[in-house]
């Protein structure tokens, strides 16, 4: 699994904050900080961009 996020982010900090072993809020946008996402994190993951306001998080396996 790989995430990135995109240009509709806001910073709002929650995937920061649910998943700080995987985002980081970078100047403008958040900032995925692992290339492939750890099984252990997946589901963290997803529940980080189910909970993106604006769905700025995109999962591809
Ligand atoms: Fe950006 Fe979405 Fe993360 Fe908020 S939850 S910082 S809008 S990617």
């Amino acid at each position: 699994m790989e995430a990135c996020v995109n240009e509709d982010c806001i910073l709002c900090g929650i995937c920061a904050d649910m998943c700080p072993q995987l985002f980081s809020l970078g100047d403008e946008f958040a900032e995925v900080i692992v290339k492939e996402i750890p099984s252990e994190h997946q589901e963290c993951c997803r529940e980080a961009a189910d909970s993106c306001p604006t769905e700025a998080i995109e999962i591809s396996d």
